[in-house]
């Protein structure tokens, strides 16, 4: 007979208003599973190693329709991006020991149901919750925001907010190994010190210690900005658009200042994008993953010879992943937002 063991969970109390908060989610620790797959079934049991804080897992706490992606169950685990190892498969293309990242729930142990979704781990020389960030979503996030959406030229002015976090970091960089200028844009000195000494950003600023946006940007993009990495909205598109120069791209990843309001803000200066003859073009990374291997194949041996770098904010134990998942919110997180359930 299978060994049976304890399983720790999160799971979310009820759909949240407002900004989340660590009570807004529940360590249940008296649920069991059994370490076998059941007979017949080509599901995959996996032990989660890393689970994935992202901003998008917000918009999965409040009651959705018509999203890209499903709510969450009140009641039910938190599920969202992971790093597992495989302990028993009914699936073919997956065996015992092999270490994998996608979706998995924020327990210890998972039951993947359609494991089709599992991207098996080739390279297991770089730290493994790199799949979390860098070798995972963030990374082609990055990779798709930045080189597909913006097709960046040389010498060309990039501006990304948010920019120390998981996706920003690697957007500046890749701008760097494109020989653009580059400024990025965060809420604290620490992360500010990082961009310029860490991540070879040419410049970089602490929007919270601006009275007047459009003048800071104004300031750190004399001749104006020719690709903006969206990852915040609000006031900052704003002053944004008023510093694009002609025929600029702007490409939206995200507005993490509009996920916990109810009524989401107005963009003034849209006019700019007629004038200036912008374009501005959302995506989600999802829709991308076939691009995954020639990502891969680009990043990994910029990663081994130490071009490119990459920080993690590791928080230790299943039990802390509440407050990790709400800290990005309120810019706790420096670097990438990875929580540690288990080392392999
Ligand atoms: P992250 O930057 O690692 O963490 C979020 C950061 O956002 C915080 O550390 C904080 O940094 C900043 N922030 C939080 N609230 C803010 C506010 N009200 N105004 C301005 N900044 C705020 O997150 P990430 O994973 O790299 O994600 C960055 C963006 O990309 C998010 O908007 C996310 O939704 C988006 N995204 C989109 C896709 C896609 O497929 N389109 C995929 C992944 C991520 P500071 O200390 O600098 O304020």
């Amino acid at each position: 007979m299978a060994q049976i063991v304890n399983n720790k969970k999160i799971v979310l109390k009820d759909y949240v208003k407002g900004f989340p908060k660590e009570s807004d989610m529940i360590l249940k620790t008296s649920d069991t599973i059994e370490l076998k797959i059941p007979e017949g079934s080509n599901g995959v049991l996996v032990k989660n190693l890393y689970l994935s804080c992202d901003p998008y897992m917000r918009g999965r706490m409040t009651k959705t329709q018509g999203s890209y992606v499903d709510s969450f169950t009140p009641g039910s685990p938190i599920n969202g991006y992971g790093v597992a190892k495989v302990l028993d498969s009914g699936h073919s293309n997956l065996k015992k020991g092999d270490l994998v990242w996608g979706g998995v729930g924020w327990e210890e142990y998972s039951i993947v149901t359609a494991p089709e979704t599992l991207i098996k781990i080739e390279h297991t020389d770089v730290p493994l919750s790199y799949y979390t960030g860098i070798l995972g979503m963030p990374g082609m996030t990055a990779y798709v925001g930045f080189y597909e959406i913006c097709a960046p030229k040389k010498g060309e002015y990039v501006y990304i907010s948010a920019a120390s976090g998981a996706v920003g970091q690697l957007v500046g960089q890749f701008a760097k190994l494109s020989g653009c200028y580059v400024v990025g844009s965060a809420g604290t000195k620490e992360k500010v010190d990082l961009l310029k000494n860490k991540f070879g950003f040419d410049d970089a600023f602490n929007y919270k210690e601006e009275q007047d946006l459009v003048a800071a940007l104004k300031r750190y993009f004399p001749e104006g900005i020719d690709i903006y990495f969206e990852n915040v909205g609000g006031k900052m598109l704003e002053a944004v658009l008023l510093n694009m120069r002609l025929k600029g791209r702007i490409s939206v990843c995200g507005m993490i200042s509009q996920y916990n309001l109810e009524q989401e803000e107005g963009v003034r200066n849209l006019l700019s994008v007629i004038t200036k003859r912008l374009t501005m073009k959302g995506f989600i990374v999802s829709d991308h993953y076939h691009l995954y291997p020639k990502y891969m194949e680009m990043v990994i041996p910029l990663i081994k010879e130490g071009t490119i770098r990459y920080i993690e904010d590791v928080a230790e134990g299943l039990e802390n992943a509440p407050a990790a998942l709400v800290g990005l919110f309120s810019g706790k997180n420096v670097g990438k937002q990875v929580v540690a359930v288990a080392r392999e």
